[in-house]
């Protein structure tokens, strides 16, 4: 049996004991540093991130991947790490959102990269 069911949607994969996404999955596309892989028991697809520990992160509409945003799970991620958020509002400028807990920022100015308010 696959464990796809049973993990979240957002799986970390960084550590020696995480699943790999590799025995029963197929790759079925690829860009930059992630892959799309496909369960071949139950058929689910899941983008992992390649060579360099990382997350897996479930894709629900694979046929639409190449627009696929994982920012939105990645930074939620990154909120779980940080233990959530806290009361008060992010040191940056004109900005009212909550920080990190233990950190001054909120997620969007502690974590650029990850931030789709850019775009
Ligand atoms: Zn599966
Ligand atoms: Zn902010």
């Amino acid at each position: 049996m696959c464990e796809c069911k049973s993990l979240p949607d957002v799986t970390e994969i960084a550590w020696d004991d995480s699943p790999t996404f590799d025995d029963g999955f197929t790759m079925v596309g690829n860009r930059q540093d992630v892959e799309l892989r496909r369960c071949e028991e139950c058929g689910e697809y899941w983008q992992i991130d390649v060579g360099r520990g990382g997350l897996a992160i479930r894709v629900n509409e694979p046929e639409s991947w190449s627009e696929f945003d994982d920012r939105p799970a990645r930074m939620q991620n990154m909120i779980d790490f940080h233990g959530g958020l806290t009361e008060g509002t992010c040191a940056w400028a004109g900005c009212d959102r909550q920080p990190l807990r233990g950190m001054a920022l909120c997620p969007h100015h502690a974590y650029p990269m990850l931030s789709w308010l850019s775009d």
